[in-house]
């Protein structure tokens, strides 16, 4: 009844905690999976609208990072999920990401870990939620500790976090910087390496700036340091503290965990997650002139994860036959299919006329891809060559899906022709400023402009 006194001149309703605000529960203990259904649930409702199975896994890998990655971001940057709700959202976005049309039987073709790390460390940048919910929570840490003025960051300067191995401090002139107490000189505080002498210190609080001054070091003992073990740590301290010369700047905060000691959320969530991943290279190179699917598909076929004949019977699917339904010659596998197939040979051979670099014969599709990413001297040129090669290696899929299931037969004419106007398309279309010409093109790729 009181309570209802109070909120009615306010035009408010009492209400009982948990409740919630802006989507967020608010009093409810974050810990326990049941208060994070709601994150959840969304994540689901988002799932089952989109109808994977119409998207090709570029499509697929757009929309799981634009929106499924950033979906919880609300939540994320408020509570450090229970690794159990984590684990559900992750198995979410596999399934998604693995549940187009094509993968008739939902198999995750890429270990997860791989796929999520960064695009250079040989994954599809996908990013894992992990990293993203830590990163987003140690953003607080990081404007407590470069803006710790305002009213919240001193309130929560009452609690005792340790953040010290990833926010460390560079001293420089300003004088809140507790000598003894804060880590500023080396990897612990001078109180623990110096036991000793802290227990003499007179001002266990006084300041960096009070103790080294442009006179020298400057001691405030309750008695000097005369035993053997304090005059050993007298001389210890003092040569640690001369390294430091106060300069003219202003204190900073560096984040240990990016490369230039700046906070940012996304490049933090890619280190974690370049972290948890072995580092290996990117597998093949990420250009813009192209499709991301056709990116997607190439990354797929350098890592064997095709849904080929060989493949689907080594995951212990039932097919009458591994032999390549195109030439019915050898085993149906990614390099035969792109490579090796004597069907695909005859469009690589009309290619290799057509831009002139004989060099383009390959049994193993990485070794295209690493030829490709090396050749010539012009980047631009290269960029090119690049379009071409991955363009080709996805149109011969496509003509062999096609073969297997719509009964097209193509002549490796028809798909060079083919091969020859799409790439084009893309290129045009998609690079900035692009002067290519399409009689040109025809004639030799490189010539064009
Ligand atoms: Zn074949």
């Amino acid at each position: 009844m009181e309570k209802a006194n109070f909120a009615a001149p306010l035009g408010c309703e009492p209400a009982k905690l948990p409740f919630t605000y802006l989507g967020v529960p608010v009093g409810a203990n974050m810990n326990l999976t049941k208060h994070c259904r709601p994150v959840i649930e969304r994540f689901r409702s988002r799932l089952s609208l989109w109808k994977s199975k119409t998207l090709s896994l570029g499509g697929r890998l757009t929309l799981s990072k634009a929106v499924l990655g950033s979906l919880p971001t609300f939540y994320f940057s408020l509570f450090v999920a229970p690794a159990s709700v984590i684990k559900t959202l992750e198995k979410l976005r596999r399934n998604f990401l693995w549940g187009g049309a094509e993968e008739s039987r939902k198999i995750n073709w890429v270990k997860w870990q791989k796929v999520l790390s960064p695009k250079n460390a040989g994954g599809l940048g996908l990013g894992s939620l992990k990293a993203l919910n830590l990163a987003l929570i140690l953003k607080w840490w990081w404007r407590l500790k470069v803006d710790g003025t305002s009213l919240w960051c001193r309130a929560l300067a009452e609690l005792d976090i340790n953040t010290d191995d990833v926010f460390v401090k560079d001293v420089g002139s300003d004088e809140d910087t507790v000598f003894w107490q804060d880590r500023w000189n080396g990897a612990a505080t001078l109180k623990d390496s110096f036991p000793e002498l802290y227990k003499l210190e007179r001002h266990k609080k006084c300041k960096v700036s009070d103790q080294i001054t442009t006179d020298g070091l400057v001691w405030n003992w309750k008695s000097s340091p005369t035993s053997p073990d304090e005059r050993s740590q007298l001389e210890a301290i003092i040569a640690r503290a001369e390294v430091h010369h106060p300069l003219s700047r202003r204190d900073k905060w560096i984040c240990n965990l990016s490369h230039d000691g700046t906070f940012q959320v996304r490049s933090l969530r890619s280190q974690i997650d370049e972290r948890n991943e072995s580092s290996d290279e990117a597998v093949i190179d990420w250009i813009h002139d192209i499709p991301i699917k056709v990116s997607c598909f190439m990354w797929r076929a350098v890592l064997d994860r095709l849904p080929t004949a060989t493949t689907l019977i080594r995951r212990g699917i039932q097919l009458p036959s591994p032999t390549c339904t195109w030439c019915g010659l050898e085993p149906e596998d990614t390099d035969h299919v792109i490579l090796r197939c004597p069907k695909a040979m005859m469009v690589w051979e009309w290619i290799i006329r057509w831009c002139e670099i004989p060099d383009l014969h390959f049994t193993h599709t990485k070794d295209l891809v690493e030829f490709t990413s090396k050749w010539g001297t012009c980047h631009k040129k290269r960029r090119t060559l690049i379009a071409i090669c991955y363009g080709t290696a996805w149109l011969l899929w496509k003509a062999r899906c096609d073969w297997i299931f719509k009964k097209t037969r193509s002549s490796p004419a028809v798909v060079a022709d083919m091969i020859k106007s799409t790439v084009f398309t893309w290129v045009k279309h998609r690079r900035t400023k692009c002067t290519f010409r399409w009689m040109n093109w025809c004639v030799n790729p490189f010539k064009c402009v």
